[in-house]
């Protein structure tokens, strides 16, 4: 057979296997996967349809829109990844327009970012109705599945949680496809898939149907960790905690336990992994929906020195609002010099809580890749780095005398770390940044990178590569 037999017979065979990092296999879907995104692309229609204001009966259009856009999502992830090789694939990354910053990645951009201005500041717009007046549009068409949970109409904050626990669960199916021969990738995302299907979705919404004010209150949020629910300390909310009956007092002593012991113990033994790799809403969606993205992170060191103050400067922004609330409290007065407690507290809300970590920490994930809010804006992140780097059993080990210096680490490191500089060195990564997503040990073709908890002696230890050290600065190590 000639060459152009081979590439054909290659071609037209679905499980064929080209070795080329170019190879245009990635751009052909087989029929199922065809099916699938016609599935995804009727359900995405329903909504708009809705969103313009066509009349749908809302149970058969929910339904029909939920269901297609699942089981088309599925569809078209077993077909990508099933009878395919394991391991990392390179396959069209820098080609397809959607994982290569493209015009399809901007129209992406434009249209989630879109809807998060429109879900934060004008939900009437998607059909939220005012002053008890009807929901329409596409709030109205989730109106069955909220009066199922909790008897009453949906809010565009129940519209968005369903959307976004769903796009982790059908985009979990696709990584745990992708990732199937890795048993740590396996076991952390069904634990992020459990985590917000059971405890930012499903409890809270059958706790704000519960008749009891107060349950209905403190299930319209279970993520009571500070700094993360920067209002945890608020006028409000800490009074509503105090007088909240068991409920509420359960909320504040898990806040406060949360904060002073589970935190810092469980990053001792774990790393910052045990929340934003495994519990996290946000680092849930970043590791599912956001993985074809993950390798849009910027590398630089100029990327890094950024970082380092923007989410730092979050955490001092935080600790000052949170400072200044807790003083109010205490005084009753609400100014110190020329701070007012209560703009600090509207500016966090407006500028962090809503523009950062929503409209861009999500819109802007085919741009800047998936934890462009996790790596420069989450005062969670922040600490947790903080202990991980100096308070940690945490470390990823490398075996520098078997890297080959392929990259694959560092181009998928969603963080933005150079892994490869550190595995050529034979260097612990000891860094605040990372989240323990282990994706860099996945991709590894050499079995270099490992993750490990052990003694906090010499976790900063290098092993130099002895065929390195003549052409390498000796002054390093
Ligand atoms: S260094 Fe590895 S484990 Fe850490 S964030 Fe990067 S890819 Fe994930
Ligand atoms: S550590 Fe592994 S993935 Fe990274 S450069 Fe070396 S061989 Fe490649």
């Amino acid at each position: 057979m000639d060459n152009f037999n081979i590439i054909e017979s290659i071609k037209k065979s679905r499980s064929g296997i080209s070795m080329s990092l170019s190879s245009d296999l990635a751009h052909q879907q087989t029929w199922m996967q065809k099916i699938g995104l016609t599935l995804v692309g009727i359900g995405l229609l329903i909504m708009l349809l809705a969103f313009v204001g066509v009349s749908i009966p809302a149970s058969i259009g929910l339904a029909s829109a939920l269901s297609l856009m699942g089981i088309g999502g599925v569809l078209y992830s077993r077909d990508q990844y099933a009878g395919r090789p394991i391991g990392i694939k390179n396959n069209g990354n820098t080609f397809a327009g959607i994982s290569s910053r493209g015009a399809i990645a901007w129209i992406f951009t434009i249209v989630i970012t879109g809807f998060y201005v429109l879900l934060y500041w004008y939900p009437s717009v998607l059909g939220l109705g005012k002053d008890g007046a009807a929901n329409v549009g596409l709030i109205a068409l989730f109106d069955p599945l909220s009066y199922f949970f909790k008897g009453k109409p949906a809010s565009e904050w129940f519209v968005y949680g369903t959307l976004y626990t769903l796009a982790i669960l059908v985009m979990g199916v696709k990584f745990i496809a992708k990732y199937r021969h890795n048993k740590y990738q396996i076991i952390r995302t069904l634990s992020v898939m459990f985590f917000q299907l059971g405890f930012a979705f499903l409890i809270p919404e059958i706790l704000s149907g519960l008749r009891s004010p107060d349950a209905a209150y403190f299930g319209l949020d279970m993520k009571n960790l500070w700094p993360l629910n920067y209002y945890f300390f608020h006028d409000w909310h800490f009074s509503a905690m105090l007088e909240g009956g068991n409920l509420g007092m359960f909320m504040l002593f898990l806040g406060i336990f949360g904060i002073l012991v589970a935190t810092p113990v469980l990053t001792y033994f774990y790393g910052k992994r045990w929340y934003c790799s495994w519990v996290c809403g946000c680092g849930g969606l970043a590791e599912t929906a956001g993985d074809p993205f993950r390798h849009l992170s910027d590398k630089s060191m100029r990327a890094w020195k950024i970082e380092r103050w923007m989410i730092h400067g979050v955490l001092v922004f935080v600790i000052l609002m949170t400072a200044m609330t807790i003083y109010m409290r205490f005084t009753g007065s609400s100014r110190i010099l020329f701070i007012d407690a209560y703009q600090l507290q509207s500016w966090y809300g407006f500028l962090i809580g809503a523009a950062f970590s929503g409209v861009i920490g999500v819109g802007f994930y085919p741009i800047m890749g998936s934890r462009v809010w996790c790596r420069f804006g989450c005062p969670m992140a922040a600490i947790l780095g903080l202990l991980q780097r100096g308070f940690s059993r945490f470390r990823i080990t490398t075996n520098g005398a078997q890297c080959i210096s392929c990259g694959n680490c560092s181009t998928y490191c969603e963080m933005g770390i150079d892994v490869r500089a550190y595995a050529q060195r034979g260097q612990n990564i000891v860094r605040a940044s990372c989240v323990g997503c282990g994706v860099c040990s996945a991709v590894c073709p050499r079995g270099v990178l490992r993750l490990e908890n052990g003694p906090t002696e010499d976790r900063k230890a290098v092993h130099v590569r002895r065929d390195m050290v003549d052409i390498l600065d000796p002054d390093l190590y």
